[in-house]
């Protein structure tokens, strides 16, 4: 079995539709379970006091390696998004839209991930979004819906 049929049959345990989030590394596995207490984190550097995306062992700015997980808000805005239209993934079925998302914390920091929550017709970049968790298996997946949206 591979990693990626590894995770998939992960995440099919769960209730809710699959999401393919891929085999995170040592280092980013805290994003996808972060979600457990409603909190969404990045890794945040505490020798330069800056947060980066994706996680990585050493801070992309200053070199540091004093890294670790920290809340944020889990609010921003779309900066850019497709509309997917193809059944890429066994079990997730299209159309959903793809998106990136820039924290409120830091702009510069994209997220990658799925927004819901609303018509895709009325998607746009610039729509202020926060984000809410769908479990699946193990995993606690951070996707945006609009602010708007309760
Ligand atoms: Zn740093």
């Amino acid at each position: 079995m591979t990693e990626t049929e590894s995770t998939i049959m992960a995440n099919a345990q769960g209730e809710l539709p699959l999401r393919y989030i891929g085999t995170p590394s040592a280092e980013g596995e805290f994003f996808w379970t972060s979600g457990k207490d409603g909190f969404l984190r990045l890794l945040h550097c505490d020798d330069c006091d800056r947060f980066h995306h994706p996680p990585q062992p050493v801070c992309p700015y200053c070199h540091g390696r004093d890294l670790s997980p920290k809340p944020v808000a889990g609010t921003g805005t779309l900066a850019a998004f497709t509309i997917n239209h193809q059944p890429f993934i066994p079990g997730f079925d299209p159309p959903y839209v793809f998106g990136f998302v820039e924290i409120d914390e830091d702009p510069t920091i994209r997220i990658a991930t799925n927004i819901v929550g609303c018509d895709h017709s009325d998607v746009e970049i610039g729509m202020r979004l926060r984000v809410l968790f769908e479990h699946s298996g193990e995993w606690y997946v951070p996707l945006f819906e609009p602010v708007e949206a309760n």
